[in-house]
């Protein structure tokens, strides 16, 4: 065998199960179709703009003193000495069309007491439901995160409680405003599933994780943590090829023999590590025979992810200039945290949909040349609706739909037009192109209730010697990624003994 292992796929998952399975003596490769390591976890420059891809908030960090998971995962890979984090001193701002606006910083008392504030009628609530939220979490923990043998109603009746209840039905427990309910639900715009549809325990995690654990940034964007992990990989001894992908995974009685690179090469190792999806993956790397139909049923029953609609914007003047306070903002314009809100993501114009706005300078300002700053201004969108458009008129609807957000920006910075200094655009063809996930899909499976985190697809295939990491395996975003790719390492360690 040429390698002990080869990694499909240098995103956020592949580039932790190389960095673990090498550091503990393996032979590792690592094939990236792109020219750069890191998936959605990359830049890319326009002028004096080095422009970051996906990330607007870093969860499960924590402090030295208080280390969340994800620290201790990058700790046991030896890159946290190579990196710089900024704490984002705000947790997310909202603002409404007819001038709400309401900020928040990451600290429970701080949170309750601006909800308070801004809905006085509504106190009692919002003491029961932030108690909730943490005696949720804390179940999680245990029976979760710690992974209690034994988990019971008796030990974390909350989790069991609520573990199928949706995340607007508790709101509705504790809630008559529809507008407190839509901010205090607004995350949802980072995890891509109205509250109707998503289980509370998703809201109830990342408030807590974010309020506990704190919300970050990387010096140097999530690039900066993409080439740290990849120079772990590197020092540990192994190997990397960039543009050159997987296209073919060769198996022989069941079990992975090696795989059939872009080149036309073929690599033989005993274990594969697939960084991408499953749906790639068994209709197109493997052949499909090898796959139990149960497999292939378990996977159509599932929805795709949304992807992204994303506008990179350079600045030539600093935050204030703009009047940009805070660095993580939802541009809300309905109330609406239903399916009717969530279905505005299969349509191809931008009107009402809610929009993320984050300005990485207000908390690092280092992070654009000086007297400039980066605005990244998203909004969720299913790639389906973009594979419908002739070629020739993908231009002018990007444009189109580009102008329509800059639009719904400039209602609350109305200055942002005459300071526009570079300007891009990533659509979820974008995303299809650069991931190469079916649709564009950024989260790998959807997460709706009846698929949430208590029946995800896992790590583990029907063959030998193939499994999975990163966003497909179960819960998109960077922490989840980061870790489910030492969790895939350690499951080959475990089979070799290692
Ligand atoms: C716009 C946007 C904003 C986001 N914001 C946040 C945020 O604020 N906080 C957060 O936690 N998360 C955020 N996320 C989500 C997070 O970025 C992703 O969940 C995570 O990075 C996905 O990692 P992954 O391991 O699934 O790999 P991916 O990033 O999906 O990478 C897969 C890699 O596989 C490669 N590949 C594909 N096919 C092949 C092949 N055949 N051979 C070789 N290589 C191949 C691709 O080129 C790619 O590099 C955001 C995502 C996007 C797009």
């Amino acid at each position: 065998m040429d390698y002990d292992a080869i990694v499909i796929g240098a995103g956020n998952g592949g580039l932790t199960a190389s960095a673990a399975l090498a550091r503990k003596g393996m032979q590792v490769l690592l094939l990236e179709r792109h020219n750069i390591p890191g998936g959605c976890a990359t830049s890319f420059c326009r002028g004096r703009f080095e422009f970051e891809v996906a990330l607007h908030q870093l969860s499960g960090l924590g402090t030295p003193e208080q280390p969340g998971p994800l620290r201790m995962t990058l700790d046991s890979l030896g890159v946290m000495e190579n990196l710089e984090f900024v704490e984002i001193t705000d947790l997310y701002s909202v603002h409404m069309p007819d001038g709400f606006h309401a900020s928040f910083k990451p600290d429970k008392n701080q949170i309750i007491a601006e909800l308070k504030e801004k809905f006085p009628h509504e106190n009692e609530g919002i003491d029961g439901f932030f108690d909730l939220v943490y005696k949720y979490a804390g179940d999680m923990i245990g029976a979760f995160i710690f992974r209690d043998p034994e988990p019971s109603r008796e030990k974390y009746p909350n989790m069991y409680r609520y573990a199928f209840k949706n995340a607007k039905a508790v709101l509705d427990d504790f809630f008559k405003d529809p507008r407190l309910k839509a901010v205090i639900s607004v995350y949802w715009g980072y995890l891509g599933i109205s509250a109707d549809q998503m289980a509370f325990a998703y809201l109830a995690m990342i408030l807590f994780q974010f309020i506990e654990f704190k919300p970050y940034h990387v010096k140097g964007g999530s690039q900066a943590l993409s080439n740290a992990i990849l120079n772990s990989f590197f020092t540990a001894g192994g190997r990397a090829r960039f543009n050159c992908g997987a296209q073919r995974i060769l198996t022989e009685d069941n079990q992975v023999r090696g795989v059939v690179t872009d080149d036309g090469d073929i690599v033989e190792a005993p274990y594969v590590v697939a960084n991408i999806s499953p749906v790639e993956t068994y209709t197109n790397l493997i052949d499909k025979n090898l796959i139990p139909d149960n497999t292939l049923q378990e996977m159509n029953s599932r929805t795709l992810s949304n992807s992204a609609f994303s506008m990179f914007i350079g600045f030539d003047c600093e935050p204030e200039a703009l009047n940009i306070a805070e660095s993580t903002n939802f541009l809300m314009s309905s109330t609406d945290i239903t399916r009717t809100n969530h279905d505005r993501m299969n349509r191809i114009d931008i009107q009402d949909e809610l929009l993320v706005m984050s300005c990485y300078d207000v908390s690092d300002s280092s992070f654009s040349p000086p007297g400039t700053c980066q605005v990244n201004l998203v909004t969720l969108k299913y790639g389906d609706p973009w594979l419908d458009i002739p070629p020739g008129r993908y231009h002018e609807v990007k444009f189109r739909c580009a102008e329509s957000m800059l639009c719904r920006m400039e209602e609350i910075y109305p200055e942002i037009r005459q300071h526009i200094e570079e300007i891009d655009v990533a659509t979820p063809l974008t995303h299809m192109r650069y991931l190469g996930h079916p649709a564009g899909s950024v989260y790998g499976f959807e997460h709706r209730t009846r698929d949430s985190l208590f029946f995800q697809p896992g790590r583990h295939s029907p063959v030998k010697g193939l499994c999975f990491a990163g966003g497909w395996t179960g819960d998109g975003g960077f922490e989840p990624t980061l870790r489910s790719g030492v969790a895939a390492a350690k499951s080959i360690l475990k089979q070799t003994n290692k």
